[in-house]
């Protein structure tokens, strides 16, 4: 009888401790995951008013709760969504204020801004120089974007079209010196709708091309038919519009018919498909998760 039942005290003894295991991590785990006593009663108030979207979306950042609010505020007509883009930006700032320093450097997904700096020291990686068929003279890109330029250019020509790189890759000192020049020409507040301070200017990532089709000025390069080819075609090769029409409030940029920059076709595809810009697309898709 005793040793009939010996089997069973074990197998009672093992169930027992099990649990207590079980019981325990269970505890660990739900002290580790974040529950929704995790925010404040003010705090879930505020998130009710952004629409608890912090549940649904993953770029959105509790530690600017407020500003969201107070951007909500003043832009009562945006969707959730785009205060958070826009908040994260840093668009609810004046330009050019908390600037940081751009991360991902000689990545192709790069961004530079009014808040994004590249600094005085940066120069890309495996700048190369485009071939005369596709540009003027002494023209630089990085590795992949020269390549993919020239085939864009190349594919053009097939068409019928010059699509011809007439500025590209810029160093620091050359932006210093090209804005200082419009600043004494049209001052400071008009020269920041249009040229970027040295240290911001996606020219030096080596990643963006003006372009023009070897017989007008660049400015008029929206009234070319070689315009038009770039609207159909340029996100094949990877190039994007990087200052649409209508999104300067968003980019802080006029519109420039003429400036393409290369992010691959993967972003290229997306940006187009879905009309937003490359800034938008960055905090959305990138920060925080490459
Ligand atoms: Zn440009």
């Amino acid at each position: 009888m005793k040793k009939t039942l010996l089997p069973f005290i074990i197998i009672i003894i093992l169930i027992i401790s099990g649990s207590i295991y079980w019981l325990k991590k269970q505890n660990i785990t739900k002290e580790e995951t974040p529950t929704e006593d995790t925010y404040t009663k003010e705090e879930k108030e505020k998130l009710a008013k952004l629409d608890n979207i912090n549940e649904k979306i993953d770029y959105f950042n509790m530690d600017y709760l407020s500003r969201y609010l107070t951007y909500q505020q003043k832009n009562p007509n945006l969707k959730i969504e785009d205060i958070i883009t826009r908040v994260n930006i840093g668009l609810d700032q004046p330009y050019y204020t908390n600037v940081k320093m751009a991360p991902y450097l000689n990545q192709i997904y790069i961004l530079s801004n009014k808040y994004l700096a590249l600094g005085e020291n940066y120069v890309p990686d495996n700048l190369e120089t485009l071939s005369s068929e596709c540009a003027r003279s002494g023209m630089q890109l990085v590795h992949e974007a020269k390549e993919k330029f020239e085939e864009l250019c190349l594919a053009a020509k097939k068409d019928g079209y010059t699509i011809r790189a007439m500025s590209s890759y810029r160093d620091y000192n050359y932006q210093l010196n090209l804005y200082n020049r419009y600043v004494k020409q049209d001052g400071k507040e008009a020269a920041d709708t249009y040229s970027a301070r040295a240290g911001h200017s996606e020219h030096q990532t080596g990643l963006v091309v003006d372009v023009d089709n070897n017989q007008i000025d660049y400015t008029l390069f929206e009234q070319t038919k070689e315009y038009k080819w770039m609207q159909e075609n340029a996100y094949k090769y990877g190039f994007i519009m990087r200052y649409p029409k209508d999104k300067d409030n968003i980019t802080g940029y006029e519109y420039e018919s003429w400036h393409y920059r290369y992010v691959g076709k993967e972003i290229a595809t997306y940006i187009k498909n879905n009309n937003i810009t490359f800034d938008e697309y960055y905090v959305r898709f990138i920060e925080n998760k490459k």
